[in-house]
């Protein structure tokens, strides 16, 4: 394939990468075979032999993989349409504050949130508590190249903490894995060295187990105090984010008056079965994953962003 002219040094002129990116878009929202053609000549050689547009070429010719695998995931997991792809992430990530109305009179402490500040159309998917452990849930999201964010809390996960080992490697950029507190405690009825141990405890916990001191974490009910910022900082939680909206497999619920989508917004929803909720995980997936596309949205990576 050759497109236009070779690229100038090492950016990538963005008329020319839209151009070429739109028309792997037409080649793959056809009938889409696994194929997609002849395989590539190996990138390496190629670069050599063409300069940066060989390069190109082999960029280009694994977007386009990707993204016929992405039509086809989505086809065998039953959405409506494949998900977006999001942009990617600015170079330096945005100034994360408070949102107004959230403020404790403690200075310092780790900002409570409930949308990322960008101006892209862009969301993240937050998955609370850890009780349903759905080896489908891995497949799909990986499937369909969605990442999302786990808050986990450890009464609920010790049963199978391999589970969650698996999920944190069961996609390429990695799923991180962040602090739900041990026990599930409504935080505020807690002294602050109860809630230490709660939240500092689960720090404890997902570093032993997954080899990892998470920044984030997620008050239980999103109930806390200054105390309970205080203690979170004091081992290492960096933010706290809450959630502007609650996918359910049957129907969503909004925090703000429009019940809409807006850009950064973070969706939280659960580990849930058929026995807590109307639907497995796949279920809830594919009804969040619809409204987000429809509404023109593509699912980011928080911790590009936070
Ligand atoms: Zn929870």
């Amino acid at each position: 394939m050759v497109i236009g002219a070779p690229p100038s040094r090492r950016t990538l002129g963005a008329a020319l990468l839209a151009a070429a990116l739109a028309s792997t878009a037409t080649a793959c929202s056809g009938a889409a075979g696994p194929d997609g053609g002849a395989p590539a000549p190996a990138a390496g050689r190629q670069a050599q032999d063409q300069g940066a547009s060989g390069a190109l070429n082999a960029y280009l010719d694994r977007v386009r993989k990707e993204r016929a695998a992405r039509v086809l995931a989505a086809r065998k997991w039953g959405l409506a349409r494949p998900p977006l792809e999001a942009p990617a992430p600015p170079a330096v990530k945005p100034k994360i504050t408070t949102r107004k109305g959230f403020e404790t009179h403690g200075k310092g402490l780790p900002p409570v949130f409930t949308t990322v500040p960008t101006k892209q159309k862009i969301v993240f998917l937050t998955i609370d508590d850890g009780a349903e452990k759905d080896p489908d849930l891995l497949r799909m999201m990986n499937e369909l190249r969605i990442p999302y964010s786990a808050f986990l809390s450890d009464y609920v996960v010790k049963d199978d903490y391999g589970y969650f080992a698996r999920m944190q490697k069961s996609q390429k950029s990695g799923v991180s894995l962040h602090n739900h507190t041990l026990n599930h405690r409504y935080l505020p009825g807690l002294s602050y060295e109860q809630q230490k141990r709660e939240i500092c405890g689960m720090q404890d916990v997902i570093e032993k187990r997954f080899g990892k001191r998470p920044p984030l974490f997620r008050p239980p009910y999103g109930n806390y105090n200054e105390d309970t910022l205080r203690a979170a900082k004091s081992c290492g939680v960096k933010a706290v984010p809450l959630w502007a909206s609650e996918a359910f497999p049957d129907h969503m619920e909004w925090r703000e008056w429009d019940r809409d989508l807006h850009p950064g917004d973070i969706v939280l929803t659960h580990f849930r079965g058929k026995e807590d909720w109307k639907g497995t995980m796949p279920d809830m997936i594919r009804r969040v994953m619809n409204v987000i596309t429809s509404k023109g949205y593509a699912v980011a990576k928080l911790e590009d962003y936070v």
